[in-house]
C-alpha cells in the first residue's frame, strides 16, 4: 500500500485499492499516476490489462465532487468497456461516492437522460454521447478531465470525427488523458490539436512473456473444430476465450461446442446489447466457461481468470494477435495461447510472426475423435402466407428447371 501512497493517491482512493487487494502499482500506474495527479495532459501507451483504468480513475476521483455537474468524461470504443470502466470508477469511489453513469447505444435513452441530470462522471461511447449532445441532455461546461480510452480502437472503429466533435464541446481549460495500445498517426494528430504539452509514458509489454505459452497445431480445415473440442475437454482450464474472424464462425463454433456438451456462449457485434450484457455477466460469474468472440466484441473487455486463449482463426491483422493473447497471463498469472491453424491461416500466421516479437511453438497433433459440425436449421421466412413465395416470372422459370 505504501507504494500506492507514494504516487500521491488520495486516502479515500487508497482505501478502495486496499479493498481490491492490489499489492503494488502496475508499471503504467507507477509511470502515469504522478503526472495525472499533477494535472498534466498524458498520452499513455498501454493496453487492456495494464491497470490503466485505475491510473485515470485516480485523477478523475481526485478532481470531481458530488453535485457539481459533469466534471469528467471518459470516451470508450465499446459499450462493454464503458460498463467496465464505470464499474471500476464506482468501486474506486466507494469511500467518496459520486454520480457515475455509463452511456451507450443499443439500450433505452430515457433512463440515461434521467441519470445524466445528477451525473458527476460520464463514461460513454461516442455515438450515444453525440445523440445526447444533439438532444441537449448532456452538458460538458464543467468538464475538468477528459479521458480517451483505447483511442486507437476508437479510431479503428471509425469514431475519429465523432470524438473530435465531442472534444470540441468540452471546455478548453481541462486535463486530457489519452490511453492507447498503439500510438498511431491519428493518435499523434489528435494529441497535437487537442492536448496541451502532453507527456508520453508507455509500458513495454502487455503480458509477461515468461508466463505465457504460445503453441500452434497444424491440421486439415475439416479437423479444426474436432481438435478444438478435444483440447477444450482435455486442457486443464479456467475461463477460455475462443477467437474467430467472423460473426458467422463465432455463432457456428459456439453452437457446435454446445452440441458437444461444452458450455459456450458467442459474443459479437451482431447481437442485441441486452444479449451481449447477459453473455458477459454469465462469463464473468464463471457460469459459462467458454466465450467465443470476434475481435470487435472482445475489444477492451477485461475478464479476470482467462487461462486459455484459442485462435480458431488466425487474425487477419497481425496486431490483433497481440490484443488477443493479452487476455491471458495477466497480473502474474500463467496462460496459454493456442492457435489451431489450417491452410487458410498460413498467410495470417506468417504476418503475425514477421510483424511481432512472438515465440509460437508447434505442438504435435494428438489423437482425437472426429466431431461432425451441424449446420443451423434453415428457416423459411414467409411473413405473409397469401403472397406468392416467388414472383410469377421466377415461378415459371423454376418450373421449367424442374421439368
Ligand atoms: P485495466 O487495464 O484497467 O483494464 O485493468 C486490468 C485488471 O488489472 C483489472 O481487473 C484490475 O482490477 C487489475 N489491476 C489494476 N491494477 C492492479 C494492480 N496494481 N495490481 C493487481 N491488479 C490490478
Amino acid at each position: 500500500m505504501e507504494s500506492f501512497k507514494n504516487l500521491g493517491i488520495n486516502e479515500f482512493v487508497l482505501k478502495s485499492i486496499n479493498d481490491s487487494k492490489f499489492e503494488s502499482p502496475s508499471e503504467i500506474q507507477e509511470k502515469s499516476i504522478p503526472l495525472i495527479l499533477a494535472g498534466k495532459d498524458v498520452i499513455a501507451g498501454s493496453a487492456t490489462g495494464s491497470g490503466k483504468t485505475l491510473a485515470f480513475a485516480a485523477g478523475i476521483l481526485q478532481n470531481s465532487e458530488k453535485g457539481k455537474g459533469i466534471q469528467a468524461l471518459v470516451l470508450t470504443p465499446t459499450r462493454e468497456l464503458a460498463e467496465q470502466v464505470a464499474s471500476a470508477l464506482i468501486k474506486f469511489s466507494k469511500y467518496r461516492p459520486l454520480g457515475i453513469i455509463a452511456v451507450y447505444g443499443g439500450v433505452g435513452i430515457n433512463p440515461q437522460i434521467k441519470g445524466l441530470k445528477t451525473a458527476d462522471v460520464v463514461v460513454g461511447t461516442p455515438g450515444r454521447i453525440l445523440d445526447h449532445i444533439q438532444r441537449s441532455t448532456i452538458k460538458f461546461g464543467n468538464v475538468k478531465t477528459l479521458v480517451l480510452d483505447e483511442a486507437d480502437r476508437m479510431f479503428d472503429m471509425g469514431f475519429k470525427d465523432d470524438v473530435e466533435r465531442i472534444i470540441r464541446k468540452c471546455p478548453t481549460e481541462r486535463q486530457t488523458l489519452l490511453f492507447s495500445a498503439t500510438i498511431t498517426k491519428d493518435v499523434v494528430r489528435l494529441s497535437r490539436s487537442h492536448m496541451k504539452k502532453p507527456l508520453q509514458v508507455s509500458v513495454d509489454s502487455y503480458v509477461d512473456p515468461k508466463k505465457l505459452i504460445q503453441t500452434y497445431y497444424d491440421v486439415g480445415d475439416e479437423m479444426k473444430f474436432s481438435l478444438l473440442v478435444h483440447l477444450l475437454k482435455h486442457e486443464n482450464s479456467d475461463l477460455v476465450m475462443v477467437f474467430c474472424n467472423t460473426k458467422r464462425n463465432t455463432d457456428k463454433v459456439a453452437r457446435n461446442l454446445r452440441f458437444s456438451g461444452i458450455d459456450a456462449q458467442a459474443i459479437h457485434g451482431g447481437l442485441p446489447q441486452g444479449k451481449r450484457n447477459d453473455v458477459m455477466r454469465s462469463f464473468h460469474s464463471g457460469k459459462s466457461c467458454v466465450l467465443v468472440c470476434t475481435d470487435v466484441a472482445a475489444r477492451g473487455l477485461d475478464i479476470e481468470g482467462v487461462s486459455h486463449v484459442y485462435n480458431y482463426d488466425i487474425p487477419r491483422e497481425s496486431k490483433q494477435y497481440i490484443h488477443r493473447i493479452g487476455r491471458t497471463a495477466r497480473a502474474g498469472a500463467e496462460g496459454k495461447a493456442i492457435n489451431i491453424l489450417s491452410r487458410n491461416d498460413y498467410d495470417n500466421l506468417s504476418a503475425v510472426l514477421k510483424e511481432n516479437d512472438v515465440d509460437i511453438k508447434e505442438e504435435t497433433v494428438p489423437a482425437f475423435e472426429r466431431v461432425v459440425i451441424r449446420q443451423p436449421e434453415r428457416k423459411m421466412n414467409r411473413p405473409d402466407r397469401n403472397k406468392p413465395f416467388v414472383k410469377k416470372g421466377q415461378q415459371r422459370n423454376r418450373r421449367r428447371r424442374l421439368y
